[in-house]
């Protein structure tokens, strides 16, 4: 049995619906993404979770314990938001020593924890700042001592990074994986961010207009993307409008070109998509004209125009070895295993 089950929730607010049936099962120690464009109901179903919000239907289970009426404080969950919400009257130990001090726990316990807290997050000689002392990235950690001090059973993170530099958003997800592992804590991070939810989660829910789409690892949603909103949603796709012509070899044309798939197609026509870096330049594929070189570093990015729509194929840099130039000719292809058939 799983340690967080989300039993068929649904949420509405008046007459508008904004969770629809939400099914997702989380193993204990998981680290589970909802990932999704804003207003697709990740922060509701987070908030009903928490014990912020009531389901209009649907359980939610704790180890075993149906908590779905059960007061925020009651379930045993630490939370963290985009703005840190850190008390600013408090100096760090005594933010994150809070929960404890009201849940009780006698002071020279308290103590301890607060120290042991602090070391976790790799800050062991701020206590005694105070928030307004701190930088964001800084604060944020503090904000998730305090969440983790009183020992939840789950951690729910709400956009946590979001209100970061880029530099420092990448070090604290590490570091907030790092300790969610450490811990062993069944946690779900809330993002709108799919490189933040691809490079931090055992399992992403992309989420779409308050239902899941995919429930999956961050490989399977990015190499198997289950619906065309999810293949367009996470990661860059360059989609080619295709027609069958030999279905069982799995032959279709594209632009006049011929292209073998590695699976049976249903007659008619579909919609073939590839990657960036599924896309390569080759002697025989789809007719294409390079519009665009960007050089990014570790991979250069092409821009070509297909029919009438541009494509995006990117290359990993080889120094020395000559760019094509806006303006050329090319044919483009990709390997059987690096075209996506949709909508089928
Ligand atoms: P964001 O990333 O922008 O926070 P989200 O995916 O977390 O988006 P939610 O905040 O869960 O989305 O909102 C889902 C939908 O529910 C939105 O259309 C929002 O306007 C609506 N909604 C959320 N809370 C309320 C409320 N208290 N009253 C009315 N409508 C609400």
């Amino acid at each position: 049995m799983s340690f967080l089950t989300l039993d068929h929730l649904q949420k509405s607010f008046g007459t508008t619906r904004v969770v629809h049936g939400f099914d997702l099962s989380v193993e204990k120690g998981e680290f589970v993404s909802f990932l999704g464009p804003s207003g697709c109901g990740k922060t509701t179903v987070l908030r009903m979770v928490a014990g912020f919000e009531t389901p209009s239907a649907g359980r939610v289970v704790i180890d075993g314990q149906d908590v779905t009426r059960a007061r925020p404080n009651q379930r045993r969950i630490g939370m963290v938001f985009q703005s840190y919400a850190l008390f600013p009257n408090l100096t760090v130990a005594e933010n994150v020593g809070f929960g404890l001090k009201v849940g009780g726990v006698p002071r020279a316990e308290r103590a301890g924890r607060v120290t042991e807290m602090l070391e976790l997050i790799g800050l062991p000689d701020l206590g005694g700042r105070y928030p307004w002392q701190l930088s964001g990235g800084q604060q944020q950690r503090v904000a998730l001592a305090r969440a983790l001090a009183p020992r939840p059973r789950v951690l729910l993170l709400d956009e946590p990074l979001s209100a970061l530099d880029a530099k420092i958003r990448v070090s604290l997800r590490n570091q907030i994986r790092e300790i969610q592992q450490q811990l062993g804590i069944t946690t779900i991070f809330v993002t709108h961010d799919q490189e933040e939810a691809l490079s931090i989660s055992d399992r992403i829910v992309v989420m779409h207009k308050g239902v899941a789409d995919q429930i999956g690892t961050p490989a399977q949603i990015y190499n198997q993307p289950a619906t065309d909103f999810v293949a367009g949603f996470v990661g860059t796709l360059n989609r080619f409008a295709a027609e069958v012509l030999d279905p069982a070899r799995g032959i279709v044309r594209v632009e006049g070109a011929e292209i073998a798939l590695d699976r049976p197609l249903s007659l008619g026509g579909v919609t073939l998509a590839a990657r960036p870096e599924s896309l390569r330049i080759a002697e025989h594929g789809i007719p294409a004209e390079i519009t665009g070189v960007e050089f990014l570093g570790s991979v250069q990015r092409l821009r070509a125009r297909v029919g009438g729509q541009e494509v995006v194929l990117d290359r990993f840099n080889e120094p020395g070895a000559a760019l094509p130039q806006p303006g050329v000719r090319v044919h483009l292809t990709a390997p059987p295993s690096g075209w996506l058939v949709l909508g089928e």
